[in-house]
């Protein structure tokens, strides 16, 4: 695994603002490695993460990969991309307390990850614990 990470992020409507104060904090960490979002999350971590860096400060060639939103197949990607190699880590902030249109994709993304042992966070305590691991470095 590459020092630069493939790190996925993907949050449930009621946890995003979970994930973007978690992007936040962790920002100039997370600018380093390669991102691939679901498109709404994708898109405010883009806002979030280009609101802490100045443009300056910002390596050449940071950008987010972005697929589409969740519930339109976005999840349905992310599995596809980990069954490809591409996803080192995942971040998947999903929602414990309501049923999502698309629970089924959400089931499958969950199950892809294990089969392919990819780490994977879905509490911001699990997160912290994860990018602050010295496997990061590896
Ligand atoms: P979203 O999708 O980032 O497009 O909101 C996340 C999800 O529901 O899995």
């Amino acid at each position: 695994m590459d020092v630069r990470k493939n790190i996925a992020l993907v949050a449930h409507d009621n946890r995003k603002k979970d994930l973007i104060d978690w992007i936040e904090y962790n920002v100039e960490l997370l600018v380093e490695h390669k991102l691939t979002c679901t498109g709404t999350t994708g898109r405010l971590v883009e806002e979030a993460i280009r609101g802490k860096v100045p443009a300056a400060k910002m390596p050449a060639d940071f950008a987010i990969r972005k697929l589409k939103s969740g519930p339109l197949g976005g999840d349905q990607q992310m599995g596809a991309l980990i069954t490809e190699g591409e996803i080192d880590l995942i971040i998947f902030f999903w929602d414990p307390m309501q049923p999502q249109p698309h629970d089924v994709d959400v089931k499958a993304l969950l199950r892809i990850a294990v089969v392919y042992n990819i780490p994977m966070a879905c509490s911001r305590s699990t997160a912290d614990f994860m990018i602050s691991s010295p496997l990061m470095q590896m």
